[in-house]
């Protein structure tokens, strides 16, 4: 998955910290030296790393850090908040022109995910504005790209504009522009076409198609798995054509984050979406405190709570967040979580945003997969109604009984109601935004 080595190594650094209790400027300095080659090894720009680290040496050394009560809080927390900085600091929205349409022109290497990322795009200005885009595909040299948007068209319900292969991409563009003013369309997305590498004649085609169209968004997808090169095609692209925004694709692979935490700094430009699977649903709006979090390992609990909204009613989220502040979670919303998380997609994915499961060595272990979730649930069946509201009840008597109704064993039972307590604990800390509770997230 994607940043397991650096977000690995960066809690190593820190679960040595904890160790030590109060900490001395060496141990800051020692610690850092290891965040650097943390970051260096995941492919992160070398004058980015350089930066990073220098700022976040010069804050974590001032005294009203290392004379604090929770020192290795307080540099965490700097951490966390120099790698939101670094990425950007706020989510920045998609460029809206003030009168119809926004046209939004697509760009980037072949094979990156340019024509993928369009229909992901068009469908979630439908599903979310309930607007009525239309693609159009000025893509003639790559043979199947035409034919490629056009079946994503029909996927998803957006009329795409084509005219084959035998126009040249500028007038192909401004009869789309056309037919989308005659249409009333909302949005233009237009799917230029890529290359294996950055070439002139590429880059001449869409300064016109720019010009032409006066795009008031050039989205540059970039595959997040090519890492450095994906920086460097960044600035290359940047350059040329004063790109407004940068889709960070494949971001569901096993890329090492070097091109999520570059790219802004390195362009300047905002990274807006990613890419989080091949499926058209998989485009996330980019959120630089979010991902800093889910670097360090501490999960992604918006990004849980949203996907969750998605199936959930909004009141039901709400009730569960509170339950949390209120510590009054018990066994039944444990069950109805299950359940929910069943219906979200695979389970391993769900883990990593939850704060204290990602990347934790004891959550490995656990390798929770969907029928361990049946396990669990069977377990929960076993219990009664009183003990599912009140899980203190259940002493080694009553887990005896759990276990052998349930078909699993007891040591499973301990294990879950472990489980089951410190997530809630965790929890219960999370929510009230209370730094203490990613303390326990890394071991030490
Ligand atoms: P283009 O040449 O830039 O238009 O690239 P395509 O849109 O054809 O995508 C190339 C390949 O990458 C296809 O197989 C896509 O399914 C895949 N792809 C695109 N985006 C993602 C993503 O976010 N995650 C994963 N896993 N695959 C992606």
């Amino acid at each position: 998955m994607a940043f397991e080595g650096l977000t690995e190594r960066l809690q190593n650094a820190f679960s040595k910290l904890r160790r030590k209790g109060k900490i001395t400027e060496s141990d800051v300095r020692d610690m850092m030296r290891e965040v650097r080659l943390a970051l260096l090894e995941a492919d992160v720009n070398f004058t980015v790393v350089k930066d990073f680290v220098n700022t976040v040496r010069q804050r974590a050394l001032g005294a009203d850090v290392l004379d604090s009560l929770t020192p290795t809080q307080q540099v965490l927390k700097i951490v966390n908040e120099e790698l939101t900085k670094v990425m950007g600091d706020t989510a920045v929205p998609l460029n809206k022109s003030t009168h119809i349409p926004t046209i939004i022109m697509m760009v980037g290497l072949q094979g990156a995910g340019k024509t993928t990322t369009a229909g992901k795009l068009a469908l979630k200005l439908k599903n979310e504005e309930h607007a009525r885009p239309l693609m159009i595909a000025a893509d003639i040299y790559r043979p199947a790209a035409v034919d490629q948007l056009v079946t994503l068209g029909k996927q998803i319900d957006v009329p795409v504009f084509e005219q084959g292969t035998d126009h040249d991409p500028v007038d192909i563009v401004k009869a789309g522009l056309d037919q989308a003013a005659l249409q009333k369309n909302d949005y233009v997305l237009i799917d230029t076409a890529g290359r294996l590498q950055i070439d002139e004649q590429l880059m001449d085609e869409l300064v016109r198609i720019k010009a032409l169209a006066h795009p008031d968004e050039i989205l540059l997808v970039v595959d997040a798995m090519t890492g450095q090169n994906a920086t460097e095609v960044a600035k290359g692209f940047n350059d040329q054509l004063d790109i407004t925004g940068v889709v960070l694709t494949k971001l569901d692979g096993d890329t090492r984050g070097g091109a999520a935490l570059s790219i802004r700094a390195v362009t300047g430009k905002p990274i807006k979406f990613t890419g989080q699977g091949e499926k058209l649903e998989d485009l996330d709006v980019f959120y630089p405190d979010r991902m800093a979090n889910r670097i360090l390992g501490m999960g992604d609990m918006m990004t849980l709570i949203e996907k969750a909204q998605k199936d959930y009613d909004a009141n039901q989220a709400e009730k569960m967040a509170e339950k949390m502040r209120e510590n009054t979670f018990d066994f039944n919303d444990f069950l109805d979580q299950m359940g929910q998380i069943q219906n979200m997609g695979p389970v391993q994915d769900l883990m990593k945003m939850i704060p204290g499961l990602a990347n934790n060595p004891a959550a490995q272990n656990l390798n929770i997969g969907d029928k361990d979730i049946d396990h669990l649930k069977a377990i929960v069946y076993s219990m009664t109604p009183q003990e599912r509201e009140q899980p203190e009840l259940l002493n080694p008597s009553r887990r005896r009984r759990i276990a052998a109704g349930s078909g699993r064993s007891v040591q499973e039972v301990n294990r879950m109601i472990k489980q089951f307590n410190m997530s809630k604990e965790m929890m219960q800390k999370m929510s009230k935004g209370n730094m203490s509770g990613m303390e326990g997230m890394f071991g030490g």
